[in-house]
């Protein structure tokens, strides 16, 4: 089924996915993202009734890309809610998501095929660069089975020591984006 998404009312281009990130290792060989992981344009991460929530950076960001004053973008696209976490009652933060509809991130879509994307792809929050390679999984293999689990891009013929061995050496190099 091809969902028509509201966000497809914009007028930017539906990107795709981007795993092709490359880091080099010590010694000349080339440790890949794609080694231990390749989106499979499921969407399964960008679908429920909440979203990541957006730092100050991702809040300019997405303002930068979709154009507009923030009370505009923050109308159309944000929700936002009162402190949760006692920091953010301290720094009387809100919390800041992007809105849902119909469960799925307001800024999902599909193509034609049915495969899906995201319209503020060079904006996306810096949680949704990171997923599904979350720090958390060198720390704790149930993270891992439970990212595993809800992420067919995962390389599922890696053990979880083989997985971390990757992971932790393209860490170590720098930022990752998935
Ligand atoms: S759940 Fe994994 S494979 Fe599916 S869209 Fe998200 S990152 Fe890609
Ligand atoms: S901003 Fe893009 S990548 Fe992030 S949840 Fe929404 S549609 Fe998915």
């Amino acid at each position: 089924m091809v969902l028509i998404s509201p966000c497809l009312t914009m007028t930017l281009a539906v990107p795709e996915c981007n795993s092709s990130c490359f880091l080099k290792r010590e010694g000349g060989n080339v440790a890949k993202i794609s080694d231990i992981f390749q989106c499979t344009r499921c969407g399964y991460c960008c679908h429920g009734e909440t979203t990541v929530s957006l730092d100050e950076e991702d809040q300019s960001g997405m303002i930068a890309v979709l154009g507009g004053s923030k009370e505009q973008v923050c109308g159309k696209y944000w929700r936002v809610s009162e402190p949760i976490t006692s920091a953010d009652k301290k720094s009387n933060s809100a919390i800041v998501q992007m809105k849902t509809v119909a469960g799925r991130c307001i800024f999902y879509c599909e193509d034609e095929n049915g495969l899906g994307g995201c319209v503020v792809h060079n904006a996306r929050p810096w949680r949704c660069r990171q997923w599904p390679l979350h720090p958390a999984i060198l720390g704790d293999e149930s993270n891992f089975n439970t990212i595993r689990e809800s992420c067919p891009g995962i390389n599922r013929d890696l053990s979880y020591l083989q997985f971390c061995a990757i992971l932790g050496e393209l860490m170590q190099k720098g930022k990752i984006e998935c």
